[in-house]
C-alpha cells in the first residue's frame, strides 16, 4: 500500500460522520450515474465531492472536480462513500481501491464473479470497512426475488426471462443470477427436462444455471424487467417486475449510502439491508 493508501486508511474502523455524507460517483455521464448525481444533489444530508470518469468535463449541476484516476480522487476529496456505476472490470478495480483506501463502496455495477465478490468481502472484513453491492436497487425487484424464493418451495420447474435496454453489456443480468440462486435454495425438486431436448438454433433454450433456464432479451426501449415463470400440473405462476425508469433504483442507492456507514463487512443484495419479512 502506498503513502496515499496508508494516510487514508488511518480511521477506517471509525463509523463515518452522518451529518453530511461526502460522496464520490464513478460513471457520472452514464444513465445510472447521472440519475444518482441528481438524487445526491437533492438530499441535504449528502454532498457530492467528486466524480471519476474517462473525461474531465462532466456537467454535475455542482462545481465538483472530475478525476480520471480513483486514487487521486479519493486522496483529494476524502469522501465517506464511493458509488460505482460503471462496467464490471472497472467497478471491481474501483471497489478494491476504495476499500484499500478506507472509503465505503456502494456498488450498482453488475457482472462481478463469485470469486471477485469473495475477494471484495475479504478485503472489507480485513480492513473493517462497510461495502454494499446490489445487482438491483429497486424495491420491487427485491420483492420479486423474495416472492420467487417462496414460490420455489411448491414447484420444481421454473424459467427466468430478463429484459434490458440494448446498452447492457453483461448477460444474464445480476438480478437473474441472484434470483436463480435464491430459487435453487428452495426448489421442491431439482428441475429436469421431461424430454431429451435438442436446439436447432444454439441458445434457443437460454442459459442453463444448474437446471434453471435464463433467457436474456436486449432491446432499445426497455429499462430493466424480469419474469419468473413457474410451471406445475395444469398451471403456471408468473412473478413479474418492471423498472420503467431509472429513478426506481435511487431509493435503494440512498438507503445503501446510509447503511454502509455503519457496516464492517460486505453485504451483497439490497434484501439484506431492508426488512422485508413483515
Ligand atoms: P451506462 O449508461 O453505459 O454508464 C456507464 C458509464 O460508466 C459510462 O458513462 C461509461 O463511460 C462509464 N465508464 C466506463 N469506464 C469508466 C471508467 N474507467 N471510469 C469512470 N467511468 C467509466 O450504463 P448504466 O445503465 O448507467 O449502468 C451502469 C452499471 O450499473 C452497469 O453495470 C449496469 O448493469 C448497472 N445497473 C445496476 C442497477 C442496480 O440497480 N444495481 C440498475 C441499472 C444498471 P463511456 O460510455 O464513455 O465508456
Amino acid at each position: 500500500m502506498d503513502k496515499i493508501a496508508t494516510s487514508l486508511t488511518k480511521n477506517t474502523k471509525e463509523p463515518a460522520k452522518t451529518s453530511s455524507v461526502r460522496i464520490v460517483v464513478a460513471g457520472p455521464r452514464g444513465k445510472m450515474g447521472s440519475e444518482a448525481i441528481q438524487m445526491i444533489n437533492n438530499q441535504k444530508e449528502f454532498t457530492l465531492v467528486g466524480c471519476v470518469d474517462h473525461k474531465e468535463s462532466v456537467d454535475t449541476d455542482k462545481d465538483v472536480p472530475v478525476f480520471t484516476d480513483l486514487h487521486a480522487c479519493l486522496q483529494s476529496t476524502k469522501p465517506d462513500v464511493f458509488i460505482d456505476l460503471t462496467i464490471p472490470e472497472v467497478g471491481y478495480k474501483h471497489t478494491r481501491i476504495a476499500l484499500e483506501l478506507g472509503v465505503r463502496p456502494v456498488v450498482g455495477t453488475t457482472g462481478f464473479t463469485d470469486e471477485q465478490l469473495k475477494e471484495i468481502t475479504n478485503i472489507a472484513e480485513k480492513n473493517g470497512i462497510g461495502c454494499i453491492i446490489a445487482p438491483n436497487f429497486a424495491l420491487g425487484a427485491v420483492l420479486m426475488m423474495k416472492f420467487s424464493k417462496i414460490a420455489a418451495k411448491y414447484y420444481s420447474d421454473v424459467e427466468i426471462i430478463e429484459k434490458h435496454h440494448d446498452q447492457k453489456v453483461d448477460a444474464p443480468s445480476g438480478t437473474a443470477i441472484k434470483t436463480s440462486e435464491l430459487i435453487r435454495e428452495n426448489l421442491a425438486a431439482k428441475p429436469h427436462p421431461s424430454v431429451k431436448e435438442t436446439e436447432s438454433i444454439e441458445g434457443a433454450r437460454g442459459g442453463n444455471d444448474n437446471g434453471v433456464h435464463i433467457h436474456s432479451m436486449r432491446l432499445p426501449g426497455l429499462v430493466a424487467h424480469q419474469e419468473v415463470v413457474f410451471g406445475g400440473e395444469g398451471e403456471t405462476l408468473t412473478i413479474k417486475h418492471d423498472s420503467i425508469h431509472r429513478s426506481s433504483f435511487m431509493q435503494g442507492i440512498k438507503l445503501s449510502i446510509e447503511k454502509v456507514l455503519n457496516l464492517q463487512t460486505c453485504v451483497y443484495g439490497l434484501e439484506n439491508i431492508i426488512d422485508i419479512d413483515h
